[in-house]
């Protein structure tokens, strides 16, 4: 399986202390950016402002100190002066993209502190830049990886996405999953099992206090025995999701099955991380509770499709994203790249179009993960005061989806985070 082979090879790689640098820096199609300026005016482009509003031809968007200023049509007004132009003919203009399953389990960025910038600055570009992401969210490292990486990004020694990371996970008792236990034994990592709630009640408090931005459950927990699956008691999901939302976090769950969505959504979990398909396809009382427990779903697609389990039919989850997104529900966009191999996001961006559609799938990138964690007034849309968070891609992603996995220019709060030569 895929995501097996990824795992053995970031472990042999690491373990054996290769030099990692050398093929992700070979492969990194990225420009150093220059320092660029404060004022940054992007143009000759179509901008798509968010997933409901009409796009706007000919645009001038114009980022100041990190903010838009102005995103309206050329006929509004020409560019000022000391402004860096960046021009892409015939591409296209919209927010960043959010990432909302990722990994940090690449060799390179799980030992970020002793790698050089240009090695982790190829990786991050490969991973995640090239494709457009401003935010990815971390779904399980650690606390430590998650700095290692976050730190050199936010020190501006490298270029990349903001980080949100949940650190580390929260197992059932004795219920690390199957295909995770080898990377604890390998790096020595602390056990992330669950010993009582109060126990996790206080890993969460530190987590926080350490920088994560959320939490992570494994309320059904693949441990490839008889059960397969463990589940959580529920009185410490909602111990959990209650020490959580005290300090403003969401909490995500890892579902696996029935049993595991609904421990989730009856104790106050607020994302599921996943479809789940061995459930079978959701009930119109299945998207009731989910929506009355407001629970948003990144569903993975790809994952399902790749995995090719008869037991996990990618079109069931198709169905279950379907329906949830129909009945109103949030979905967001993830690849859980760094599982995978599957950093390229054209197939989870053709499963995601073809189960809610376009506006479905620029929501999914933008404004749905910015509410999530609370930010959808400063983020998740191009208009006036937003942090300037931006992709440019060729072409119209309208006519041809397969612009949004083909992407020239990201600007991440007004400054220039990749280009393609
Ligand atoms: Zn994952």
């Amino acid at each position: 399986m895929t995501t097996n082979r990824s795992f053995a090879r970031a472990l042999i790689a690491v373990l054996a202390g290769l030099s990692l640098a050398g093929p992700a820096a070979a492969q990194s199609g990225a420009t150093t950016a220059s320092a660029t300026p404060d004022r940054i005016a992007v143009v000759g482009v179509r901008a798509f402002p968010s997933p409901e509003a009409a796009p706007i031809e000919d645009v001038v968007i114009l980022i100041e100190d990190g903010v838009i200023t102005r995103v309206s049509g050329r006929e509004a007004g020409p560019v000022p002066e000391a402004y860096q132009v960046l021009e892409t003919p015939g591409g296209s203009a919209l927010a960043g993209f959010w990432n909302s399953h990722i990994h940090l389990t690449r060799p390179v960025l799980m030992t970020a502190s002793e790698q050089t910038d240009a090695a982790l600055q190829a990786e991050l570009d490969n991973d995640f830049t090239r494709w457009g992401f401003t935010t990815i969210l971390d779904l399980a490292s650690t606390t430590a990886i998650a700095k290692g990486v976050s730190d050199r990004i936010e020190e501006g020694r490298v270029r990349g996405p903001r980080l949100l990371s949940v650190g580390a996970p929260f197992y059932p008792p004795g219920a690390t999953p199957v295909y995770a236990r080898p990377f604890y034994e390998a790096f020595g990592l602390p056990s992330a099992e669950i010993v009582s709630a109060d126990e996790a009640v206080a890993r969460v408090a530190d987590q926080i206090d350490g920088g994560a931005a959320a939490v992570k459950l494994f309320t059904g927990s693949i441990v490839g025995g008889d059960p397969d699956v463990v589940h959580m008691e529920a009185a410490t999901v909602r111990a959990i999701t209650d020490a959580a939302h005290r300090r403003g976090r969401p909490v995500f769950a890892h579902p696996t099955d029935r049993a595991g969505l609904d421990v989730a959504i009856r104790n106050g979990v607020d994302v599921l991380a996943h479809s789940a398909p061995i459930m079978g396809p959701w009930s119109d009382a299945d998207v009731r509770a989910l929506l009355a427990a407001d629970v948003a779903l990144v569903p993975t697609l790809a994952l399902f499709e790749e995995a090719a389990d008869p037991r996990t039919p990618v079109q069931t989850a198709i169905q279950q994203t379907r329906a949830l997104y129909a009945a109103g529900g949030r979905v967001l966009f993830g690849t859980d790249a760094g599982f995978t191999d599957a950093f390229d996001t054209s197939s989870e961006m053709r499963l995601m179009y073809e189960a809610v559609g376009w506006r479905g799938l620029l929501a999914s990138l933008t404004t749905a993960p910015a509410a999530v964690v609370g930010e959808e007034a400063r983020r998740g849309r191009l208009a006036p005061g937003m942090v300037a968070d931006l992709v440019v891609v060729t072409g119209d992603p309208t006519a041809d989806l397969g612009a949004l996995s083909d992407v020239v220019l990201v600007i991440r709060a007004g400054k220039v985070v990749y280009r393609r030569p």
